[in-house]
């Protein structure tokens, strides 16, 4: 399956979702996979996959994912995923590469809450603490853009040219937050990770929408459409993808829910289904 595919300001987003079915991302720049499903073939072109948890609907792609880079030639993939689970990962890495006769090479790279790590230019991931049923983690792609510092919006060329010939700093950087990920997690996230209501992009999970399941979002670490609108007022996002629907639902349904319970931010909403109706 090759996804669904979105891009925001410049950023490319590309993915398939259903719990319990299958979740998988590949944002560009850098060439990130966020989870892997069952395996998809998008993903297998780049060099870092972010694995929020172990759940095999996100995790189960792994082994295949790495196989495939290695028939293609390509250099052993950077795995991130929550420090808890690097022993076992390591072992399903290790026992799928025996039946495969191949040797699945990976880094498996441990992360805790607030550790960050380089991707490449002025890109790096951040993760975050998520709040699901097993150790599950989110991340921050944060990128630095480097312009004239504020002092100077009005100033010339020439005037610009002068001061660094005098040797005075005459460029800013800043940093931020470009797109936000949260694989499977219950609404505690809202509190415990408030800047994800700034990130440019927010690509993130709302399982549950009706009455009935109003409860099974905080017993299961899930989000039900009901966080969302309690939380209106606080999303800052340009554009914030819903994923991972429950199957009990209709992919048209949802987008008609959230329409209809969350006015105030028409047009900032995106689906990543799984290509069904
Ligand atoms: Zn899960």
């Amino acid at each position: 399956m090759r996804g669904v595919a979105l891009t925001f300001d410049g950023l490319a987003i590309r993915g398939a979702s259903r719990a319990g079915d299958q979740s998988w991302y590949r944002v560009d720049p850098p060439g990130l996979a966020l989870d892997v499903g069952r395996g998809a073939e998008p993903l297998v072109g780049t060099p870092w996959i972010f694995l929020s948890h172990g759940h095999l609907d996100h995790a189960l792609g792994i082994p295949w994912v790495l196989s495939q880079r290695r028939l293609q030639g390509l250099a052993a993939a950077t795995v991130f995923c929550p420090r808890p689970i690097v022993a076992d990962l390591e072992r399903f890495i290790s026992v799928a590469g025996r039946l495969d006769d191949a040797d699945l090479d990976a880094e498996v790279v441990g992360l805790e809450p607030g550790e960050s790590r380089e991707l490449g230019k002025d890109l790096r991931l951040e993760a975050f603490a998520l709040h699901h049923t097993v150790p599950s983690m989110g991340c921050h792609l944060i990128r630095t853009q480097r312009g004239l510092k504020d002092e100077l919006a009005g100033a010339t060329t020439e005037e610009v040219a002068a001061l660094k010939r005098a040797g005075a700093e005459v460029v800013s950087e800043r940093e931020s937050i470009w797109l936000t990920y949260c694989g499977d997690t219950g609404p505690k996230v809202f509190s415990s990770e408030p800047r994800l209501f700034g990130a440019k992009i927010l690509l993130i999970e709302c399982t549950f929408i009706d009455h009935s399941t109003r409860r099974h979002g905080a017993r299961f670490g899930h989000l039900h459409l009901n966080d969302f609108v309690e939380h209106a007022a606080h999303f800052a996002n340009d554009a914030i993808v819903l994923t991972h629907l429950s199957r009990r639902y209709r992919q048209h349904e949802f987008e008609h829910e959230v329409a209809s319970r969350l006015p105030a931010l028409e047009g900032k909403f995106h689906f990543i289904g799984d290509g069904e109706t």
